[in-house]
């Protein structure tokens, strides 16, 4: 049994979460709900963010565009914004569950639950966006590679709300790519591969990201698989040594992998998400 509240504002809402012990927030309830049947979670109260003003948008400034914590899923793969700033987040965003959970399910519902083959983590960890964060003192912003701190772990405090992210742009025609394996379509990815990739005017590679998700506990941004790629000219050898990088990569094991095949996975997936990003950079 838990109470029922419905805030209007971020401020009550945060108030509540200060007051009330063992309280939860609701987004798009389409994690919390099955971890509320299974009684994985039991929150004495539940705040219901649905009626919270200022939380659902996609707004847009010279450098970065900013994504509110209750936009859906589903706004979010219709966005033109996106598409021109972030085709890599509209790539990715259709792998989220089925048109169904994203009607529903929200931008911040999926970061805060923090599933680490969440597709929009990964997305985050690629792109270095930055969470912007409110509690009883205040705002603040964390950057992506300090707010995954581990499986279905925030740097969030639990009085704290996700108001917003953050995405900064890439050069315009930079590469990118989303590449993931799941049994289902629908299903989270075993293994996820996100890559971006600036290429200058002499064809090398001026700028590089590759994030990994679903491999380890939250995701991964995978630094010698970058540092590889930066100031090569673009060829399969150097592509695939970029991604044997990943073979390093401290995996997880469980029932519906064991590590050595997450560490294969992320291989390849990582070869094939540059390999993409860098046909479409070079045009
Ligand atoms: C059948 C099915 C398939 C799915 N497949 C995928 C998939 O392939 N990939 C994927 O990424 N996800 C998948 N999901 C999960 C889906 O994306 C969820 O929408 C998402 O994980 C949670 O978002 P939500 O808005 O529903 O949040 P909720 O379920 O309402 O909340 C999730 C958690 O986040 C907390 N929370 C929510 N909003 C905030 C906030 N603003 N600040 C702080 N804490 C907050 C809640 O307290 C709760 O702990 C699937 C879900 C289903 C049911």
């Amino acid at each position: 049994m838990f109470s029922y509240h419905s805030p209007a504002t971020v401020a009550e809402t945060v108030g509540l979460l200060a007051s009330l012990e063992n309280s939860m927030l609701l987004a798009g309830g389409q994690s919390l709900m099955p971890m509320l049947n299974m009684r994985y979670a039991q929150p004495d109260h539940v705040i219901d963010l649905n009626h919270v003003d200022g939380l659902d948008h996609i707004s847009e400034d010279a450098d970065w565009f900013e994504i509110g914590a209750m936009t859906r899923q589903r706004d979010v793969e219709f966005s033109r914004e996106i598409k021109r700033r972030c085709p890599l987040l509209a790539e990715a965003i259709p792998l989220v569950g089925h048109r169904q959970t994203r009607n529903r399910g929200t931008v911040g519902g999926s970061l805060s639950h923090s599933d680490p083959a969440a597709e929009i983590s990964t997305v985050c960890a690629a792109t270095d966006a930055v969470f912007r964060i409110q509690g009883p003192n205040g705002e603040r912003d964390i950057p992506a590679a300090e707010f995954f701190l581990g499986f279905m772990t925030t740097a969030m405090e639990l009085d704290e709300i996700l108001l917003s992210i953050r995405i900064p742009d890439w050069e315009s025609g930079h590469g990118y790519a989303f590449q993931e394996f799941a049994r289902r379509h629908g299903d989270f990815a075993i293994v996820s591969a996100a890559a971006l990739l600036t290429v200058g005017a002499d064809g090398r590679i001026t700028k590089a990201s590759l994030a990994v998700g679903g491999a380890g506990p939250a995701p991964l941004r995978i630094a010698e698989t970058e540092a590889r790629l930066v100031g090569q000219p673009g060829s399969p050898e150097c592509f695939e040594a970029a991604a044997e990088a990943c073979r390093e990569i401290e995996a997880i094991g469980d029932v519906h992998a064991p590590a050595d095949y997450r560490r294969q996975l992320a291989v390849v997936l990582a070869r094939r998400a540059i390999e993409t990003a860098w046909s479409r950079a070079s045009g």
